[in-house]
């Protein structure tokens, strides 16, 4: 069953109405799916930070060495 291929002629001008997803203005063509070059950082930025954090959350291993005896 796979009846979902309905092709409308009006699809490419839809395409034209699209929105930046960071700050909702009409997106640039350079800039896709983005409206600047800022709004391309940002996601960006967004998206390391974010993965990053997921990645490498507790990485604060230290080896305890301060039970050191002199004797004699
Ligand atoms: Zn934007």
């Amino acid at each position: 069953m796979s009846s979902r291929n309905n092709k409308s002629p009006n699809e490419s001008e839809t395409q034209a109405t699209r929105s930046c997803p960071i700050c909702g203005k009409p997106q640039v063509q350079t800039f896709r799916p983005f409206c600047s070059k800022r709004c391309a950082d940002v996601d960006l930025h967004r998206w390391l930070s974010g993965a990053y954090v997921v990645a490498g959350e507790s990485n604060s291993q230290k080896p305890e060495d301060s039970d050191e005896t002199a004797e004699d």
